[in-house]
C-alpha cells in the first residue's frame, strides 16, 4: 500500500490554502464541456431525456474484450477500497440483524498479499489488486462528510500508483458518496467505480460477487487501442447498468438493480458482455494533475415541500443555526405554494443570504420555473433552478462549493453550471 508515499501534488486535507480557491479554469472548461449528447439544443424533459434503460440506437456502444487481460501488456493495477455495507455484512447471531464485518479477511488472506484463500476469482482476473479499508467498516447510513474526506484522501494519495479504484459501499448512501467524490476530485481522468450489493457476498445466493468482479473489469477497461481508461469519472456499477455517479439515485431496497439515473442514459450495460455507451462517458480535457478538494461544509438543509406545510415548519427549516444553503424539494416542474406567508418566508431567507436551490421531488424530469406561476414566483424571489439535478448531487455540490470557501454569490454562480456532467442546463 502506498499510504506512506503520498503523491506530492495532492494537498493534505488540512491545507487551508485550498479552501479559498475558486474552481480553476480547467474546471470551468470541463463545466462547459458537456457530454456530446448535451452540446446541441437542450433536450426537453420528455421521454428522450428520462432514464433510458436500454441502449439508444443512435449511440455508439463499445464492447470490452471478454478477456480483459488481452487489452494490454501491463496488468491493470486496481485499488479496492472497502467502506462497509451489505456486501461485507454478516448476521449478528444474537440479534439476527446484518452488521458490518472485516471484509478484507474475506477477500484477502491475512498475511499474504494474495486473494487465493477466500476469493480465488480475484486471482483469476489477473490484475494487480491492492486493498484498503476505512476503519471500522460502516453501514452506509453512517456515511458523512468526514468519511468522504477520508475516501477522497485515499484516492488522491494512491492516484499515481493505480489505474483505477473500486469502492465497496452500502447502497443506502452510495449515490451521495458518488456525487460527493465527483465534486471533490477535480481533473479526474481515472475510473472511480462504486459498487455494493443487496445480499452479503458470503451468502449462498447473492449479487455481490458479480457486482465486485464487474466493477473491477470496468475499472480495468481501456479505450480501444489506447492505454487511456475507458471510464474517466466517478460511476456506479450495479446490477446490469453503469451509471454516472452524480446522476444516480437508489430506487429499490430489494431489486438487484438498486440504482437508476432518470435524467441521463446509462453509461454501460453488463449482461453477457460489458458494453460502454462511449458517447455518454465524460472525456475530460487533461488539464492538470488530480486536485483533491476534501472539505465539505455540512451547512446545507433539505426542505421538503408538501401539502400541509405551515409557516412555523418552514421558518424552522430555514433558520437552522449555521445553515448556508437549502434545497427546496418542490412539486413537479419546480412548483410550491403561492400563499403570502410562504413567499415572504422564502424571501426573508434569500434576503438573509441563504442560497436556495429548487430541486423537484420527482425522480425524473426537472425544474422549469417558467412553466407555472407557482415556480416562476420562486425564481423571482431569487431561488435558483436546479434543472434536472438529483437531490444527492445538489446537496454534495453545495457542501463542496462552501467547503472551498466561496461566497454565497460565487456558490450561486457555480450552481447554475454543470461542473461534472451532473445536470442538463435548459435555459
Ligand atoms: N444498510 C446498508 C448500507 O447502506 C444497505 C446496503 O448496503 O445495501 O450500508
Amino acid at each position: 500500500m502506498h499510504k506512506n508515499n503520498p503523491a506530492p501534488r495532492v494537498p493534505h486535507p488540512s491545507a487551508t490554502s485550498r479552501v479559498s480557491e475558486k474552481p480553476e479554469a480547467s474546471e470551468m472548461s470541463r463545466a462547459s464541456e458537456k457530454p456530446e449528447g448535451e452540446k446541441k439544443t437542450p433536450p426537453p424533459y420528455g421521454p428522450r431525456n428520462q432514464g433510458q434503460m436500454s441502449p439508444d440506437a443512435t449511440l455508439s456502444w463499445t464492447k470490452i474484450p471478454d478477456n480483459v487481460d488481452a487489452q494490454g501488456e501491463s496488468k491493470p493495477r486496481i485499488l479496492i477500497i472497502y467502506t462497509g455495507g451489505t456486501i461485507g455484512m454478516i448476521e449478528d447471531p444474537k440479534t439476527g440483524s446484518l452488521v458490518p464485518f472485516d471484509f478484507k479477511h474475506f477477500i484477502k488472506s491475512a498475511n499474504k498479499n494474495d486473494y487465493a484463500t477466500y476469493f480465488p476469482k480475484l486471482n483469476r482476473l489477473g490484475y494487480n489488486i491492492e486493498f484498503e479499508a476505512i476503519d471500522p467498516p460502516i453501514d452506509s447510513s453512517n456515511m458523512n462528510p468526514a468519511r468522504w474526506e477520508e475516501l477522497g484522501t485515499i484516492i488522491a494519495n494512491n492516484y499515481p500508483h493505480f489505474d483505477g479504484f473500486v469502492i465497496l459501499h452500502g447502497t443506502d448512501t452510495m449515490a451521495y458518496t458518488a456525487s460527493a467524490l465527483s465534486f471533490m476530485l477535480a481533473n479526474l481522468t481515472k475510473p472511480v467505480v462504486l459498487t455494493g450489493s443487496q445480499l452479503p457476498i458470503g451468502e449462498i445466493r447473492e449479487d455481490g460477487t458479480l457486482n465486485l468482479i464487474t466493477a473491477l473489469q470496468i475499472a480495468a477497461a481501456r479505450q480501444p487501442n489506447s492505454i487511456k481508461p475507458m471510464v474517466q469519472e466517478v460511476v456506479i456499477a450495479f446490477g446490469r447498468y453503469l451509471w454516472r455517479g452524480n446522476r444516480t439515485t437508489k430506487v429499490s431496497s430489494t431489486d438487484f438493480g438498486a440504482f437508476r439515473s432518470f435524467n441521463y442514459p446509462s453509461l454501460g450495460q453488463m449482461d453477457l458482455h460489458i458494453t460502454f455507451n462511449t458517447k455518454r462517458l465524460l472525456r475530460p480535457e487533461e488539464t492538470g494533475p488530480l486536485q483533491l478538494y476534501p472539505k465539505m461544509e455540512d451547512a446545507v438543509n433539505i426542505i421538503s415541500i408538501f401539502p400541509g406545510i405551515n409557516q412555523k415548519m418552514l421558518e424552522a427549516e430555514l433558520s437552522v443555526k449555521g445553515m448556508r444553503a437549502g434545497i427546496l424539494r418542490t412539486f413537479g416542474s419546480g412548483n410550491a405554494p403561492t400563499e403570502d406567508w410562504f413567499l415572504s418566508t422564502i424571501k426573508k431567507a434569500v434576503d438573509n443570504g441563504l442560497v436556495l436551490v429548487n430541486v423537484t421531488a420527482c425522480p425524473a424530469g426537472g425544474v422549469e420555473e417558467k412553466r407555472y406561476e407557482t415556480g416562476d414566483l420562486l425564481a423571482q424571489l431569487g431561488v435558483l433552478s436546479g434543472y434536472d439535478v438529483t437531490c444527492e448531487a445538489a446537496l454534495t455540490k453545495l457542501m463542496h462549493l462552501f467547503g472551498r470557501g466561496l461566497s454565497p454569490e460565487e456558490v450561486a454562480h457555480y450552481m447554475t453550471i454543470s461542473m461534472r456532467g451532473e445536470m442538463t442546463i435548459t435555459d
